[in-house]
């Protein structure tokens, strides 16, 4: 059961998108994964809280299609 052969490059089946939110104390960027609710977010450098706005889920459902969920955005050079 040796594994003789190469494996094949391995593209992926889903994405998410990350979306950065700056603290308005420091400064400090955030990163969040689509956040769609309106909610606080506590800075990871000073510890304070601050509201953010969420992202809407419609914009975000479209890139998911555009780029079938992520298997569309493979570099075609790779394929
Ligand atoms: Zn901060």
């Amino acid at each position: 059961m040796a594994n003789q052969r190469p494996l094949e490059p391995v593209a992926p089946v889903g994405m998410e998108v990350l979306f950065f939110y700056p603290c308005p104390f420091c400064g400090q960027a955030t990163p969040l994964i689509s956040p769609t609710q309106p909610s606080m977010l506590e800075c990871n450098h000073c510890r304070k809280s601050y509201p953010i706005l969420p992202v809407d889920e419609h914009s975000l459902h479209y890139m998911q299609i555009m780029l079938a969920g992520g298997k569309a955005a493979v570099d075609p050079d790779f394929m």
